[in-house]
């Protein structure tokens, strides 16, 4: 029996540890991972770079002009094993996760240009299946055809706790009161957006990992893509 390649959504409120599950599901299965919030991450921190954001105003429209000139793709990183998201041509990994980042991503991630663009290369990313996605619209915008959704869910606080340690441990000098409020504030503009907001696909799986370890919920994530894989290769 030849296996056939699926497609794994995996959407959810950020923090969620979707990430950390979708990259042990991909490297388990031999398939590509596709990190979405990093793409919206990139043009967020172009759009910093460029002076068209800040706490009180944002230049849209300079940035629906410059849309056309942002190249967005990912590239392998050998010693890691994982792919690092280049922005024209740089290496923007460490830039990215930063709280002022975070502060200003949804905000650029609800412009529906922005989204149109980033949904059409992932959508390229995935055509030839055997990808493992993560974000807010996989399951229902990028891939409703997607074999197996989950929808993650955790309280706020339990995100914030996860958020705050890895931040802490790459060295970030933040403090747990404003990554809390970042990803309640996330949260709200996520799902409250015109274009795709963050809902759960009718028929994705959802998990609430709060008092679940992470072998817990990769093993139950693993065990239903192997039920997927073995029902669609007859
Ligand atoms: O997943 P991560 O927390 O890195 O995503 C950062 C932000 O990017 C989210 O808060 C959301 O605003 C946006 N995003 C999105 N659609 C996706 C992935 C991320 O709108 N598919």
């Amino acid at each position: 029996m030849k296996e056939k390649k699926i497609v794994v959504a995996i959407d959810g409120y950020s923090s969620t540890g979707k990430s950390t599950v979708a990259k042990q599901l991909a490297k388990k299965l031999e398939y590509i991972y596709v990190d979405t919030g990093a793409m919206y991450r990139a043009v967020t921190l172009y759009t910093m770079r460029q002076n068209w954001i800040s706490q009180n105003s944002f230049d849209q429209e300079a940035l629906e002009q410059a849309l056309v000139s942002i190249r967005i793709r990912f590239e392998i990183n050998p010693s890691i094993g994982l792919a690092d998201i280049l922005l024209n041509d740089e290496n923007v990994e460490k830039y990215i996760r930063k709280l002022e980042v975070s502060q200003h991503v949804s905000q650029v991630a609800a412009i529906s240009a922005v989204r149109k663009k980033l949904v059409a290369l992932q959508k390229e990313m995935g055509k030839e299946r055997g990808v493992v996605m993560d974000g807010r619209d996989i399951g229902t915008v990028v891939f409703p055809d997607a074999e197996l959704k989950i929808f993650m869910t955790a309280t706020p606080e339990d995100r914030a706790q996860r958020r705050f340690k890895e931040m802490k441990e790459r060295g970030d000098v933040v403090e747990y009161k404003d990554v809390l409020e970042n990803v309640k504030q996330r949260d709200h503009i996520d799902s409250t957006r015109k274009d795709s907001p963050l809902q759960k696909a009718k028929d994705a799986i959802e998990i609430d990992n709060s008092s679940m370890s992470l072998e817990e919920q990769f093993q139950c994530i693993l065990q239903l893509a192997k039920e997927k894989i073995t029902e669609i290769s007859g």
